[in-house]
């Protein structure tokens, strides 16, 4: 059994999700992040990169917190691509075990129709680009006044694509009570002003560059 991540306050069902996973330890992350956010209601800024375990940092808090089929999105995670978007909704999709959650992925290329039909039928976790989360929020077809946890992933990306005006908007969307994280791998002076402007007084978690690769994956270079 995962020892590691049941000291971390983690249900039954999720520890059975992550041992099928093969996730045995959490990483450094994902031990600092998991329990603030399943015991203190913090916002937080993770400061990490891609192969850190930062999707399971923010994806297991959220599926432990979530209710099961509300009628209503619960969270939304803002990616700069539809690559990470389908990604971040895979890892979310089998960190869930049984847990009846609803995750999505919302990106343009995407048939819209098939999207707006999704959102018809209710989605929990929403985890979009933010240009097609723009336009079906401008189409009136997807609300955010029930969200309650906002991830931004890969924010400095979001700002090297020009998509930072966007995040903007869609953050001043969300009127109610949220919990705010924000992860990237730097922190130039416009994700600053993003935190400063949108986040409550948030805890800064910084990853050490030797403690970036997970395990799991296997690193392969070819000489061309
Ligand atoms: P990420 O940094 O979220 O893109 O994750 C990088 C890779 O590490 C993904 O393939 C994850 O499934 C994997 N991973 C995340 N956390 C763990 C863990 N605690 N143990 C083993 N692999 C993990």
């Amino acid at each position: 059994m995962s020892a590691g991540f049941k000291a971390l306050g983690i249900s039954e069902r999720t520890l059975k999700a992550l041992e099928k996973k093969g996730f045995t330890n959490p990483s450094p992350i994902q031990a600092q992040v998991i329990p603030l956010l399943l015991e203190a209601e913090r916002d937080i800024i993770g400061q990490a990169q891609t192969g850190t375990g930062k999707t399971a940092a923010f994806a297991i808090p959220l599926i432990e917190k979530l209710e099961e089929s509300a009628p209503f999105i619960q969270a939304l995670v803002l990616t700069p691509t539809r690559e990470l978007a389908l990604q971040v909704c895979t890892e979310i999709i089998s960190l869930k075990g049984e847990k009846r959650l609803r995750v999505e992925p919302f990106y343009g290329g995407q048939s819209i129709h098939e999207q707006l039909g999704k959102l018809r039928r209710g989605v929990d976790i929403a985890v979009g680009t933010p240009g097609r989360i723009l336009d079906l929020i401008d189409r009136k077809t997807l609300k955010l006044q029930n969200v309650r946890y906002v991830v931004l992933d890969e924010a400095d990306e979001m700002l090297n694509m020009g998509f930072l005006e966007d995040v903007e908007t869609i953050l001043e969307e969300i009127h109610g009570e949220k919990q705010m994280l924000l992860f990237s791998a730097t922190m130039p002076d416009r994700i600053k002003q993003i935190s400063k402007r949108f986040m409550n007084n948030p805890e800064h978690i910084a990853v050490k560059k030797e403690q970036l690769t997970m395990e799991t994956i296997e690193q392969l270079f070819y000489a061309v």
